[in-house]
């Protein structure tokens, strides 16, 4: 799995614990100023990537200012949701990045 991201130029250092969920209830969870991701390793692989783009979507929102939004579990997950459905659905989306 992939262990750091850069979000709009903050890079993120990616954890996966695998007590997440049963010490903090957390699937994940996003820290903006130590600037880490924190993923529950348990979960199936899909589950784990869904989370990692809710996470993602986040630290978007952040960096944009954009707190209302980022605020909204509800708004967070649909969009997070659609962005995961989008690459599962059409796997030459991301295959155009490498023909660069
Ligand atoms: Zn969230």
């Amino acid at each position: 799995m992939l262990n750091h991201i850069n979000i709009l130029g903050i890079n993120y250092k990616i954890k996966y614990l695998n007590d997440l969920i049963e010490r903090e209830n957390l699937y994940g969870e996003i820290d903006y100023h130590k600037q880490t991701i924190r993923i529950d390793e348990s979960m199936r692989r899909d589950r784990k990537v869904r989370t990692l783009i809710h996470e993602i979507l986040h630290g978007i929102m952040e960096s944009l200012g954009y707190n209302d939004i980022n605020c909204d579990e509800e708004k967070i997950q649909n969009i997070s949701n659609a962005l995961y459905l989008l690459l599962e659905n059409n796997p030459k989306l991301l295959s155009l990045f490498s023909l660069r």
